[in-house]
């Protein structure tokens, strides 16, 4: 790079720091910035464009142009050459610009007159802001040398507008992470909550876009990558052999910290004048932009290790760690990008509420937040951009909404609608005694489902009959290693001791697919986990674990009743041979003196499809059987229960779901097996009397769900529903849900 544009470079850059520092207003300074850009790049004009919403882009400042366009003019995403740079994420250079494709004319800045256009995005941590332009009247194309100059200026300017220096009196924007935002997202977990924002990853704050002796900077940057590096290699000597999603990360990682164009363009931008750390997200900025337009899946996965890579080396260079020391405030909401169900559980009940960007209903950090009845919103875009640390936020798990910084009439509404729902939990309160007895004298019986210790006081305030699901696997997460025998015998014993003698169904290690345990993995990459190595295919090939498991539960039950269950049981054979394991365990405990359970049922979850078609011998020995419709719905249909795009177009009330069901509740009758619904939808007011109506007598569910459940089924008639959803069937509705919800709104 020529000696004279680093000169220049860095002489503008201390002029800008210069006008940043005094104390002026916010439209001021982005005057003040525009003609010193102009004056440094000897162009007539310089503008800055700064996005007003995330579709609309405005002229905020200017040097050239019709200073009366001055928040006037606004263009779209896309729209014209700026909107163009904005949406690409890549400079625009043109020696003509109203010969360029996409030009658009726009009479009121006066700037048909300008010929060449220079075009660079500005973006904070691939968070696009605005557009930074320069124009002038020669038909002359800019150099790259020149191109990189003014990059250098809109990183300046992302970080001035991320720190909130455009603002305030003469506001020439609107104040980033001061203005409420409201978030539209999707239902994870119904519920609301009212607190403040604790980030999962706290993003790192810089308050020092520029720097004056590129030498030191040049020193930071390479001590801060050598200490990245090392780290790298120590967390590669960390992860096990075999396990190879973790690795092919870290040597992606390594990848990155050791490319030698990464440290030449961080270095480059250093020498133009940007601090350390405005170089670091200078790139990363970049990287994004570029990777954002490959079409290659895997490729653009590597956007996240990048981001991940910078961010460890922003934490390195401002001394932000990972854990930034940001407190966990009041009523602490949790905003991440994902998080999953073992990271969760190490949170446990100190959360009021979650909001993701990504996420899933199915998954079982989902699954997590219900079990520890946290609302829930998934899928809330950008979120984590906006959100900082002790913001405040109300969740409204009920729409899959979350206010960011909320107006006070939102706030108030708000409050209304917590009260509202304090009295609908009264209401429920008053029944929690009560039958869930229908108007045809039918009677339901509610379990609920639990897997942490913590949900042991629900047994007595939900009113639930018993546990018909614990998930032995959560203990498996929250631990660093297989817990030991004795340690979960005395957990499984206060879980019966809980319930006081009613029934407890404990379902035996249910792992892989998304509920990973890192001491205990498959050793091969498997291309499908959900149709993987999973649970009870796990613990057959390892019958060490399922054999300690079982030890646990009999000596747990110490003389009274025990009931397991197996998960995922595809065939009649997987399930003799679990029975197998509890016969020679029940052998093996007598022999070593231990009492033996006063009875002990052996039951199967039913969550493939083929195990509905098993042979009849397997209904008659199953001693009950669990419907995990969670699993069953995702393997009905095809849908991952995961991914939400595919998930919700399959509603649960769908005719041939519920032919399944009313199917296997055929063939548990016919031999009299006893037969519950375990999965989520059970929870599900208007679905769990669907299944009430298609002869499903037990159900297992969160235990929030069990007063709305009960509430419902005793005001109907289960005949009249079952008439209702044999009138959908017939009438050739690909679902029965609008006949129903038609019939209950009659009903009331
Ligand atoms: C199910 O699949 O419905 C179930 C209850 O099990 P899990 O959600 O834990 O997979
Ligand atoms: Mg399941």
């Amino acid at each position: 790079m020529f000696q004279s544009t680093q000169t220049e470079s860095r002489k503008l850059l201390g002029r800008l720091r210069e006008a940043l520092a005094e104390d002026s207003a916010g439209q001021t300074r982005l005057d003040k910035i525009t003609a010193l850009t102009a004056d440094s790049m000897r162009t007539e004009v310089c503008s800055i464009y700064l996005f007003r919403d995330a579709d609309t882009l405005e002229l905020c400042g200017t040097e050239g142009l019709n200073p009366d366009a001055v928040h006037q003019t606004r263009m779209r995403m896309g729209e014209g050459l700026v909107g163009r740079v904005a949406k690409t994420g890549q400079p625009i250079n043109s020696a003509n610009a109203p010969q360029e494709r996409g030009f658009r004319f726009m009479p009121e800045t006066g700037e048909e007159i300008y010929s060449s256009f220079l075009g660079v995005p500005i973006q904070r941590l691939g968070e696009r802001l605005g557009v930074l332009v320069v124009q002038g009247k020669e038909a002359r194309k800019f150099s790259d040398d020149e191109t990189y100059a003014l990059e250098v200026v809109a990183m300046v300017l992302a970080e001035m507008t991320e720190l909130g220096a455009f603002v305030g009196e003469g506001a020439a924007l609107s104040a980033r992470h001061q203005n409420s935002v409201m978030f539209r997202g999707t239902v994870g977990q119904e519920g609301t909550a009212d607190g403040y924002v604790y980030l999962h990853e706290p993003r790192v704050v810089v308050t020092n876009p520029i720097a004056d002796d590129p030498a030191s900077e040049s020193e930071r940057l390479t001590t801060a990558v050598d200490k990245l590096r090392v780290s790298v290699d120590e967390m590669m000597g960390h992860t096990i052999t075999g396990d190879k999603d973790s690795r092919q990360v870290l040597e992606t990682y390594r990848m990155f910290a050791n490319s030698r164009s990464w440290m030449r363009r961080m270095q480059e931008d250093i020498a133009l004048g940007l601090s350390a750390e405005a170089a670091v997200e200078k790139e990363q900025s970049s990287a994004r932009a570029r990777l954002r337009s490959v079409p290659d899946p895997y490729l653009r996965e590597r956007l996240h290790d990048l981001d991940d890579l910078s961010n460890r080396l922003l934490r390195i260079l401002t001394g932000q760690g990972g854990e930034t020391g940001a407190e966990m405030p009041d009523r602490p909401i949790l905003v991440a990008r994902n998080i999953g169900p073992g990271e969760l559980l190490e949170y446990g009940r100190k959360l009021r509420g979650i909001v993701l960007e990504q996420g899933s209903v199915g998954s079982h950090a989902a699954i997590v937040a219900r079990a520890l009845a946290i609302p829930l919103v998934i899928h809330a875009e950008r979120i984590t951009a906006e959100a900082l640390n002790g913001d405040r936020i109300l969740v409204d798990g009920d729409q899959g909404i979350a206010h960011l910084r909320p107006e006070d009439s939102v706030a108030t509404a708000f409050r209304d609608k917590i009260a509202m729902q304090a009295s609908a939990q009264e209401r429920y309160a008053s029944i929690r005694d009560e039958p869930a007895t229908a108007q045809c004298g039918t009677t339901i019986s509610l379990m609920m489902n639990a897997g942490l210790m913590a949900d042991l006081p629900s047994l007595e305030n939900s009113g639930a009959e018993g546990v018909g699901l614990f998930r032995t696997e959560l203990q498996f997460l929250i631990r660093s290693h297989i817990p030991r025998r004795g340690e979960l015998a005395a957990l499984y014993s206060r879980v019966i001791d809980a319930a006081k003698g009613r029934p407890v169904v404990f379902r035996t290690l249910d792992i892989g697919s998304d509920k990973v345990l890192s001491y205990m993995k498959p050793q091969d990459d498997e291309p499908n986990p959900a149709l993987g190595w999973r649970a009870i295919r796990v613990g057959l090939d390892k019958p060490g674990v399922m054999r300690m498991q079982l030890q646990a539960l009999i000596r747990a039950a110490n003389g009274r009743p025990l009931s397991v269950m197996f998960p995922f049981v595809a065939q009649f054979d997987e399930y003799r041979a679990g029975h197998q394991h509890v016969m020679e365990a029940l052998e093996r405990e007598k022999k070593l003196g231990h009492a033996l359970p006063s009875d002990v049922k052996i039951g199967a979850m039913l969550e493939t499809p083929s195990l509905a078609f098993a042979p009849r011998q397997f209904f008659e020995m199953a001693d009950f059987i669990s419907i995990g419709g969670n699993d069953l719905k995702q393997f009905f249909f095809a849908a991952d229960r995961e991914n939400e795009r595919v998930r919700r177009r399959y509603d649960t009330l769908n005719v041939s779901f519920l032919s399944m069901i009313e199917h296997i509740v055929d063939r548990c009758n016919e031999t009299s097996t006893p037969v519950s619904f375990c999965g989520e939808d059970a929870g599900r007011p208007i679905e769990a009397m669907c299944f009430a109506a298609m002869g499903l007598r037990t159900l297992s569910m969160r235990p929030a769900s069990i007063g709305p459940v009960k509430h419902l089924l005793r005001r109907v008639n289960l005949s009249d529903a079952k008439t209702v959803i044999e009138t959908a069937r017939a009438s050739g509705e690909q679902s029965v849900r609008g006949h129903v919800i038609e019939w209950l709104r009659q009903l009331n």
